[in-house]
């Protein structure tokens, strides 16, 4: 089933269900739970699945549940919602407004969590009519934010046989409606950096008895990102920058030693690989002359999101099926991080941008992370026709690339 076929069917099914969703998603915005407590989320989740004849399954060791529809042996491909809130207030006046204080839904992981249970009923109704020519895998995975949920899912085998995975992220500043796509980086990575120096202090009159510490950092905040805009491909978009220096506490007295610390956002893959060790190096060689120690802690954030080419392709085919080609719209890359990142890291995939400011809205455009965030609830439809299009779309296309006759085998499963 595809193109007129889908389309229709996922309207009728929108016809009778959007109100229910859209309920739904009010409830978790009105509970919104922290990362790794989103215990009452995973619990309502879990209930709506049973109802349909599906079996979730928890993750071992925290919230969250992995749950297949289909079965067989042809292609899988799996489909990532976030289910966690932010220590945030929620600064709205409505009706669903969030009655936890102090925590609320303003990355829209109630959207997403909304979005992929309803494909879920969806799918497992294609399941039950032999229509699903393969088995789709549904993660919804706690604690992005921290982040770490990400890593819980793949350490707990969440994606072991997965042939692909997609997702989707709120965007404010796209329109309902349409959906936003993009080849190659789409989030960057956010690592922090802590340089220590040490070595022997004493009187400035005699700064050739010491290490001269102070000095010797100053080269390392100074050097170490000149450095690195030589040794890092300048299309990696790599970037070191200070945000807190401290050394000394007298003006004549030099000090034994002294740190810096400071971000490295990347928009490639190989130099955030690299970048651990790269730095360590360059650090080691410039205060090598002076006779300091230094010691570095890199604390990796997460992977740059870096959408894979055919997976962009399945997005793209699978919007335009479901929602027309006015719905594909191009999309930059943001600096900010998604956990999402370490699924690809494994697995080749995509994630999609979803519109949510209402194209009727005279309101100027909202922001993640603010207390007062919200989406036009019409984008949970449109979330909906994305995600089940492109895992069908994925589906068909893997069990064709492996030489099945997906159509015999969907009514074999
Ligand atoms: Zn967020
Ligand atoms: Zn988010």
């Amino acid at each position: 089933m595809q193109g007129r076929d889908l389309r229709e069917q996922l309207n009728a099914f929108l016809a009778r269900h959007e109100r229910e969703f859209v309920e739904f998603r009010r409830d978790l915005h009105m509970h919104p739970e922290l990362a790794f407590a989103e215990h009452r989320t995973t619990q309502r989740i879990a209930e709506r699945l049973r109802g349909v004849g599906l079996a979730p399954e928890p993750l071992p060791h925290t919230t969250g549940l992995v749950c297949d529809i289909g079965a067989g042996g042809g292609p899988t491909v799996a489909l990532r919602a976030d289910i966690d809130a932010l220590p945030l207030t929620d600064e709205k006046d409505v009706p669903y407004r969030s009655a936890v204080p102090g925590v609320a839904h303003s990355c829209g992981h109630d959207v997403h969590t909304t979005v992929l249970l309803a494909t879920g009923v969806f799918l497992a109704q294609q399941a039950r009519a032999g229509a699903l020519p393969g088995r789709v895998r549904l993660l919804f995975q706690p604690a992005e934010e921290l982040p770490g949920g990400a890593r819980e899912v793949v350490e707990a085998g969440g994606i072991d046989g997965v042939d692909r995975v997609f997702a989707l992220h709120c965007d404010p500043r796209l329109l309902t409606g349409q959906v936003g796509l993009r080849t190659g980086p789409i989030t960057a990575a956010c690592d922090q950096v802590l340089v220590r120096l040490s070595g022997p202090g004493g009187h400035t009159a005699r700064p050739h008895l010491t290490s001269d510490l102070v000095y010797a950092l100053g080269k390392v905040v100074t050097e170490l990102p000149a450095a690195l805009s030589r040794r890092v491909d300048p299309r990696a978009g790599f970037s070191l920058v200070w945000g807190r220096v401290s050394a000394g506490s007298a003006p004549n007295a030099i000090p034994d030693d002294g740190v810096a610390e400071g971000t490295v956002r990347c928009l490639d893959d190989d130099a955030w690989h690299a970048a651990p060790d790269l730095i360590r190096e360059l650090v080691e060689s410039v205060v090598a002359g002076y006779g300091a120690r230094a010691e570095v802690d890199y604390r990796r954030g997460v992977p740059p999101t870096v959408n894979e080419a055919t997976s962009v392709r399945m997005l793209q085919d699978a919007c335009t099926q479901a929602l027309g080609p006015e719905a594909v719209a191009d999309t930059p890359q943001s600096l900010g991080g998604e956990d999402f990142a370490w699924y690809l890291e494994h697995v080749p995939g995509a994630l999609a941008r979803l519109g949510t400011h209402s194209p009727q809205s005279s309101a100027p455009m909202l922001d993640l992370h603010r207390g007062t965030f919200d989406v036009d609830e019409r984008a949970i439809g449109v979330g909906v026709q994305l995600m089940s299009a492109t895992a069908l779309t994925a589906l068909w296309e893997c069990a064709r690339a492996a030489g099945g006759d997906p159509v015999q085998d969907a009514a074999l499963a």
